[in-house]
């Protein structure tokens, strides 16, 4: 999506002048770009006359950046379409909240290190394992929950809960409900009922990021049965579209409070909308990513590591030293597949077995290089004579060594995106 949009933004920008005919041409690629990441029709059709709107071109005077002011609409445009125009909630304390399992933890664990005492409640009797999986989630964290294996009234056990901890002082009670049933009609029904008897503050809705263009139907049938007041999208870090989030914004009128990351605990962010509409339109999260550096990097690799960033210059021997990291998948690993376009190209889901294999096989040809080659910053040093030699030492066939070497400098692009980029203290981290 982020691509298809800045290309579109690209073509506006390289146009010579900007007139009707090139303002509608980019609004019809940036409202396709949408509808195929499964935005509702509805929400890009308001998108596309807030644009037309906000850009009158007769209205500007031959002075204005007209390019600026409409790249600065795009943009605007899409962070509307995600900030519901509410502020992003906080819990009151007293109240049960409620939402799904993975998250209910993952929300837990968020306020219990901010000092609250939260609890679960597993109101999930319908499918099976519901409550072995939240029990064993909540004692992972160290948070109390209640739940049962025999009683069938999720609205009993809510209760129950929800009574029992509110006795215990607890002032986050966050109750887990079923997303399944044998009918959705039975689901939505048995939400309201959940809803009605523990009278929540705050009721999310907690939606996977890849469900795609069901999102907003979705959302919008559970805002018509329990009153939604956020939204957490999970899975981010899968490679599914944007669009599904936009949707629900939009259906619930709702802001998105967090991001799941992730399966682990900790892989869960308080949801931030200019990042994330950088990171649609491809620009990148720098800031997310400087603080992911932080958190999983192990300390005495850190400065090395920030060092060779922020010179922005990107040598062979270092994109040798990222292959190991990819292969490995260890923690720097994982900083450098959150990097825009560092990895998701060079490892696209799906496609990690051929992927590794084709890092193995550059990492061979690089095994050929000298000294000199790989720490190199001249990319014109790469000769002919010299793409040869290395092509017969690893046993390779010249034109693997020239796709390893455009691969070196489409990472090197990347790479120098980071250049001069501050680098933080430990002590300036936001407190999360
Ligand atoms: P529920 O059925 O809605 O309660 O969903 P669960 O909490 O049981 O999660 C279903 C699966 O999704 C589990 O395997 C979770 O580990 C996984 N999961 C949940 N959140 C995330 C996330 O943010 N990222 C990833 N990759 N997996 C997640
Ligand atoms: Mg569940």
């Amino acid at each position: 999506l982020g691509g298809s949009i800045s290309r579109a933004l690209q073509r506006m920008n390289n146009a010579p002048t900007i007139d009707e005919k090139v303002l509608g041409e980019l609004i019809n690629e940036i409202a396709r770009a949408l509808l195929q990441a499964d935005v509702d029709f509805k929400v890009v059709a308001d998108m596309r006359s807030n644009i037309k709107k906000i850009v009158n071109l007769d209205d500007l005077a031959a002075g204005h950046n007209k390019r600026k002011i409409i790249q600065q609409a795009v943009f605007n445009e899409l962070c509307k379409m995600l900030d519901a125009g509410k502020p992003s909630y906080t819990p009151k304390k007293g109240k049960p909240s409620s939402g799904k399992t993975t998250t209910c933890t993952k929300y837990a664990h968020y306020y219990q290190k901010k000092g609250w005492k939260p609890a679960l409640v597993c109101a999930d009797t319908f499918r099976a394992g519901a409550f072995d999986q939240l029990k064993q989630n909540a004692t992972k964290a160290k948070i109390p929950f209640y739940g049962s294996y025999m009683e069938s009234d999720p609205v009993k056990i809510a209760l129950e809960g929800v009574e029992r901890f509110k006795e215990e002082n607890c002032d986050l009670i966050i109750v887990d409900t079923s997303g399944r049933h044998k009918q959705e009609a039975a689901l939505f029904e048995e939400m309201r009922q959940v809803y009605e008897a523990t009278k929540p503050d705050l009721v999310i809705f907690v939606m996977d990021s890849s469900i795609g263009q069901a999102a907003f139907n979705q959302a919008q049938a559970f805002k018509q049965s329990v009153s939604v007041g956020a939204v957490i999208v999970t899975k981010m870090d899968g490679h599914a579209k944007g669009g599904g989030a936009l949707s629900a914004v939009a259906a619930t009128k709702s802001p998105i409070i967090f991001i799941g990351t992730g399966e682990h605990m900790d892989e869960f962010e308080v949801f931030d909308v200019k990042p994330f509409v950088s990171r649609l339109l491809g620009m990148g999260d720098w800031s997310g990513f400087m603080d992911k550096i932080q958190d999983v990097v192990p300390m005495d690799q850190q400065p090395e590591l920030l060092q060779k960033l922020s010179e922005g210059q990107f040598t062979l021997r270092i994109m040798y030293e990222q292959f190991q990291n990819l292969l490995k998948m260890g923690p720097i690993g994982q900083v450098f597949s959150m990097i825009p376009g560092f990895s998701s190209e060079l490892m696209p889901k799906g496609h990690e077995k051929e992927s590794q294999a084709k890092i193995k096989r550059y990492m061979t040809m690089m095994d050929s290089m000298t000294n000199e080659e790989l720490d190199s910053t001249n990319p014109k040093i790469m000769t002919e004579s010299r793409m040869m030699r290395i092509a017969r030492g690893a046993g390779r066939p010249m034109i693997e060594v020239m796709d390893m070497l455009d691969e070196y400098k489409r990472l090197a692009k990347v790479w120098g995106k980071m250049k001069g980029l501050k680098i933080p203290k430990r002590g300036d981290m936001s407190a999360l």
